[in-house]
């Protein structure tokens, strides 16, 4: 009935609709919050529409640490319910609602000290493991001798490095996922819009009815009716509440963090490394042929669309990883830096909102609008449950419990059978087993969907760049089924190659532009300034990293 297909034929459509249906539920913004929060209205009957001003994800999450975790450093503050419930998510993401996006990750936890940080430390991993419950698709941790570790990560320097304590956590490709998301909720009838901004509210005397929306690539405008609006915009949310004359009970507070790329390389390890710093802790994540290194976590007051990193950020993040590392990451060795900026919430003096809990907080400062931002990546499915059950007390009706979460998001369905099936997949598609097993690990068993598309035409099959996996299809695919709308779409969120490769930045725009080209009806005009707005993110990013680098200071001896 529906289809999970974002294109440009379906866009027109939704379009379409926002104009002339009437909604149960206007969701505003596409990140992890916002599509979560339309899957869930639109899985339990509710007639929702999404819209998000930009790309899905291309705010605060696409720029995380990816991970799905139930946050080590909570332990520490005693927030055993938040750790809890997150390490819950994690165990239903990897093994039912996500497995071909969510996958377990290892992390060595260095000890410095032999006894007194062993048995810390210790106590706090099996605590962590217990905490998640019966369920157990993840390893238990495990104690490593200093021996060991010569054998499993030789960058640990042997000098200060006496043991650890090796435990699981899971990683995911945030901006994927959440694009998989929002793939999810039009599967299950959600009209979904991007490129369309909300500039203002509807109303009838206090009541909000519904949103005035602008179509950002023609500039039409479009009122949106819906019986409820639910505003999932992030570090957005304070900005939009002073601009629809809201007084929410919260605000929003940005800190950014930064992540420095590096390439596999750089660091001997067969496992991720968490360190302890002096203010949390810094990941060292294995990311395919990469290492993510990051982050920090510093207040932030400036343009949210792109923050940039600075010299300090890097810094920071170098002297705190060469602490334990042998050798020392060079500056010279960093092939991309990303930052991104948390949304923290934190509630106004005197004001009584409808809920703080979590680290989240949803909201309904006036009838018919709700909002909530905070939390993490994470627990996205408990957030949108909270919103959309408060929002359906806006409509005169019952409204069924939320599902989500016996609900697998597109792709998950089958996958781990076609795992066990790739040399079948291999035979009948002629493509290697490696590119089989990456495209598993991006679509599922949407995989057919991509083995279709080089049938019709056998070009696409070929890789886009020998140094990485991507296949030509994965960026036909990216706009003829995933949403992407234009070159940053597809080499910043469909793909990673923003921060995999940004030194073959512009080889890389002239072969995706002339992919998708066709397929998005551009003429000659519309493939430059696509190419162009690219080369321009990637100008002021390198502008920034030329600024970071000048000062050579930047690497501890
Ligand atoms: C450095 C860093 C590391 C992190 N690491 C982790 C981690 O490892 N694990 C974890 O669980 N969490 C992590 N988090 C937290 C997590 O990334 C965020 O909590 C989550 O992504 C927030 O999602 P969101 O949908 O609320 O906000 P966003 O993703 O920012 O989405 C808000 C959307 O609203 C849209 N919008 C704004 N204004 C409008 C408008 N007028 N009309 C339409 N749309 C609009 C924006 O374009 C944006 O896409 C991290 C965060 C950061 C910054």
């Amino acid at each position: 009935m529906f289809n999970s297909r974002l294109d440009p034929h379906q866009r027109e459509n939704a379009l379409q609709a926002l104009a002339t249906q009437n909604f149960d539920v206007l969701v505003i913004g596409g990140g992890v919050t916002g599509v979560g929060t339309a899957l869930d209205g639109a899985s339990r009957g509710l007639r929702v529409a999404l819209i998000e001003a930009n790309d899905i994800a291309s705010g605060t999450s696409s720029r995380s640490s990816k991970l799905i975790h139930g946050g080590l450093r909570y332990l520490e503050q005693y927030n055993f319910k938040l750790v809890r419930e997150a390490l819950q998510e994690r165990e239903a993401l990897v093994t039912s609602l996500a497995p071909h996006l969510v996958k377990p990750v290892a992390f060595l936890y260095p000890l410095h000290e032999k006894i007194k940080d062993r048995t810390y430390v210790g106590a706090g991993l099996a605590l962590y493991d217990v905490l998640r419950g019966f369920n157990r698709a993840l390893p238990w941790h495990k104690h490593i001798s200093q021996r060991s570790i010569a054998a499993i990560a030789p960058s640990l320097r042997p000098d200060i490095v006496t043991g650890a304590i090796k435990y699981f956590d899971a990683q995911v490709d945030d901006a994927r996922h959440t694009m998989m998301v929002a793939r999810t909720a039009a599967r299950h009838g959600a009209v979904i819009a991007t490129r369309v901004r909300c500039q203002s509210l509807l109303r009838e005397g206090k009541r909000v009815v519904g949103a005035t929306v602008t179509d950002i690539e023609t500039g039409n405008e479009i009122n949106i009716s819906a019986s409820v609006t639910i505003m999932c915009a992030g570090i957005w949310s304070d900005e939009l509440h002073e601009k629809f004359g809201l007084k929410a009970g919260y605000e929003v507070r940005m800190s950014k963090g930064v992540h420095i790329v590096l390439p596999k390389s750089a660091i001997n390890s067969q496992s991720g490394i968490i360190l302890k710093t002096p203010t949390s802790v810094l990941f060292v994540i294995p990311w395919n042929n990469e290492w993510i290194v990051g982050t920090t976590d510093t207040e932030y007051i400036g343009d949210r669309s792109e923050p940039l990193a600075g010299r300090e950020d890097v810094e920071y993040i170098l002297n705190q990883a060469n602490r334990v590392l042998q050798p020392k990451i060079r500056e010279s060795e960093i092939i991309g830096v990303y930052a991104g900026l948390r949304p923290l919430v934190s509630r106004k003096a005197g004001a009584s909102t409808s809920k703080l809990s979590r680290e989240h907080t949803v909201d309904r400062p006036t009838p018919g609008f709700v909002s909530i931002a905070g939390g993490k990546y994470t627990t996205y499915r408990i957030m949108a449950t909270d919103a959309v059950d408060i929002a359906s007390k806006e409509l005169k009706r019952s409204v069924p419990n939320s599902v989500t979460d016996k609900l697998p998001i597109v792709g998950a369905d089958g996958y781990t059978a076609l795992m066990q099936q790739i040399p079948t997949l291999q035979s009948e598609s002629g493509l290697g087993a490696a590119t089989i097993e990456h495209l598993l690990n991006r679509y599922g068993s949407l995989i057919s969907e991509l083995l279709e598309l080089i049938v019709d035409d056998p070009s696409l099959a070929e890789k886009l760049h020998p140094s990485f996996p991507y296949i030509k299809a994965e960026i036909y695919y990216a706009v003829s089924h995933e949403g992407a709308r234009s070159v940053d779409d597809v080499i910043s969120r469909r793909t990673r190659l923003t921060f995999e490769a940004p030194e073959n930045a512009e080889l890389l725009v002239a072969q995706i532009a002339e992919i998708i080209t066709p397929i998005l009806g551009w003429n000659k005009k519309q493939k430059q300034h696509s190419m162009d707005e690219y080369m321009a993110i990637v100008a002021r990013e390198r502008a920034a990293l030329a600024a970071v680098f000048e000062d050579k200071s930047a690497v501890s001896s």
